[in-house]
């Protein structure tokens, strides 16, 4: 009945206690909805779901093809072996090849597919699971190897039931609270706040990517809650406390009639653009500050103009080919994406910044999983290895750039030979423009984002070779602070008033300053309105964060006086 009044397409009438679980907050808000278990075990995280008796057919043919697949792969892996002569190698695919085919694990997988009423994923999971176990509990560790060989080849099998290796939420029931280890900035993406109510996480720190676009699509998410503890819960009704970063599951009446009071007041004025606020963004003593907008959909462009935003300062253009999935990086698709960005940004300039690929954006280019993504190939790094998919980028954007004002950001530029690299490799592309006789923009500024600490040491050179900088706050406390952004665990020494960081904001600004370019900053803390006068007080004028948050910050900047500010940052920390 409870349940019922909640979510009206969802039968579930039994009222249980309350149960509360505690999280660490990463995406404010308050959702209610339903329990939707989407991985529940560490390494192998299926969802699981109840399939009707009509789809008993599809499951196993879904099931029968990635066999097949996988068979076919360890086919051609066991021809480059013998064509090497790796006899061992040899030996082990062989051996994955007679499992795979075992008749008694696929008519186990087949039988229960069929008996349960479950999804495939979930029943050869589980199949895979008991083996697993069953080989741990023995003492001979020749035995105990064999998990290796079975984990290697269930890992495969998944892959062709999950073609883009990581699981969609496009699928999940509407009014979910998706529960998972960890989720891809790529499964945050594709979620609809409609669809999914909230999210709730093992991992996950608040500047995680999948955290900012939570963040920035008004999707509650709370991390550092044991999934074990929640595994009993799927399909339960609950409520997700972004603020306080608590699950309550199964709430009882009195817990519900709080929180929809709660939600009415703190919520929803929060998700109205609105189109009554003001435009000049001045401090209490007349100084302008700008504040821009952080994009990664083409949708959030209508509320822009209604927020009269002048500025993009930031187009995660990673997150903006992922939404609208485009299946290849041709250049073609890319021209046609960007020219829309342009057209549907009218006046506002465009800070495009070209792929930031890597680390915990995985894809399907960056398959190759890295032992430490964060410090590894990601971003320009990627690119400059990368050069087919870097070029073809920078020939699509200089393409769409004819069609607005735009200005070209290079992520996690660590020294000056990068940035001359980069910057060679775009003279390059004009060239090849050029002798194609296509059309495109030959006058782009290029700026480059601060987001690794090397850069701030050396960047009084660093800045005379940029038309502008951004400061990435989020990349560069992790780097600061040797501190994983995704980790809820290392989220307390990920400090925005550290004077660590703080220090490095500073110098950048007074470098900057001296080089005569612009600089803003588009990390997390630009839409913190605590932190708000800091900035200020630090000298920055030009603040980016995602459209939702922008009217906060503009009511901040009112009530600040940015005399009062720099006395406050001088006095606080000594710069
Ligand atoms: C940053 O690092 O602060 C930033 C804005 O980039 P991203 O969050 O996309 O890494
Ligand atoms: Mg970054």
């Amino acid at each position: 009945m409870l349940a019922q009044i909640i979510l009206r397409d969802r039968e579930v009438t039994k009222v249980e206690e309350e149960v509360r679980i505690k999280g660490a907050p990463v995406s404010r808000g308050v959702a209610i909805g339903a329990l939707y278990i989407l991985q529940s075990d560490e390494k192998w995280s299926v969802p699981e779901f109840t399939i009707s008796p009509t789809d008993i057919d599809n499951e196993i043919a879904r099931y029968r093809t990635a066999l097949h697949l996988s068979g076919q792969e360890l086919d051609k892996l066991m021809i480059f072996l013998q064509e090497e002569g790796s006899g061992e190698a040899i030996s082990i695919v062989e051996a994955h090849r007679l499992m795979l085919l075992d008749p008694v694990v696929t008519h186990d997988v087949e039988t229960k597919i069929a008996t349960t009423l479950k999804n495939t994923e979930s029943i050869f999971v589980k199949e895979m699971g008991a083996y697993i176990d069953a080989l741990m509990a023995t003492e001979d560790p020749i035995i105990r190897q064999r998990v290796l060989d079975i984990k290697d080849l269930l890992a495969r099998v998944l892959r062709h039931l999950h073609p883009t290796g990581a699981l969609s939420c496009l699928n999940i029931p509407s009014q979910s609270i998706v529960c998972a280890n960890e989720l891809a900035p790529s499964q945050t993406a594709e979620a609809s706040p409609n669809q999914i109510r909230a999210v709730v996480t093992k991992f996950g720190g608040s500047t995680s990517h999948a955290a900012l676009i939570a963040k920035a699509k008004g999707i509650p998410y709370i991390s550092n809650i044991d999934m074990s503890g929640l595994d009993s819960f799927g399909g339960a009704i609950a409520i997700v406390d972004g603020h306080l970063g608590e699950v309550i599951i199964h709430p009882s009446q009195e817990t519900l009639n709080h929180y929809n009071a709660y939600r009415k007041d703190f919520c929803e004025p929060s998700i109205n653009y609105g189109g009554s606020y003001i435009a000049t963004d001045r401090t209490l003593d007349n100084k302008i500050i700008e504040v821009q907008a952080n994009l990664e959909d083409l949708h959030d462009l209508y509320f822009l103009k209604e927020l009269r935003t002048k500025t993009i300062g930031l187009i995660r253009s990673e997150f903006l080919y992922l939404k609208n999935n485009v299946d290849s990086f041709c250049e073609a698709e890319q021209f046609e994406l960007y020219k829309k960005l342009m057209q549907l940004s009218g006046n506002m300039e465009v800070t495009f910044r070209i792929f930031d690929i890597g680390s915990d954006k995985r894809f399907v280019h960056t398959e190759v999983i890295e032992p430490n993504p964060a410090l590894g190939c990601r971003s320009i790094r990627f690119l400059i290895n990368h050069p087919k998919v870097f070029s073809t980028q920078v020939r699509a954007v200089l393409r769409a750039a004819k069609y607005g004002k735009m200005k070209l950001l290079l992520p996690l530029i660590s020294d000056l030979h990068e940035l001359r690299e980069a910057k060679a490799f775009i003279e390059n592309v004009k060239q090849d423009l050029k002798d194609d006789r296509v059309d495109f923009c030959e006058e782009i500024e290029i700026g480059c984002m601060v987001e690794v600490p090397a850069f701030v040491i050396m960047c009084d050179l660093l800045v005379r070779e940029c038309d502008f900088v951004s400061i990435g706050t989020n990349d560069l406390a992790q780097y600061t602070f040797a501190a994983d952004r995704s980790n809820p665990s290392t989220a307390d020494r990920y400090r925005h008033d550290h004077p660590a960081l703080v220090r490095m904001i500073k110098r950048v600004v007074d470098e900057a300053e001296n080089a005569g370019i612009d600089v803003s900053i588009c990390g997390e803390i630009a839409s913190d309105p605590a932190y708000t006068e800091l900035l200020i007080g630090l000298g920055i004028t030009k603040l980016s964060c995602a459209p939702r948050f922008i009217p906060s910050i503009k009511e901040a900047i009112r009530k600040i006086d940015s005399v009062v500010a720099r006395r406050k940052a001088y006095e606080r920390f000594r710069i």
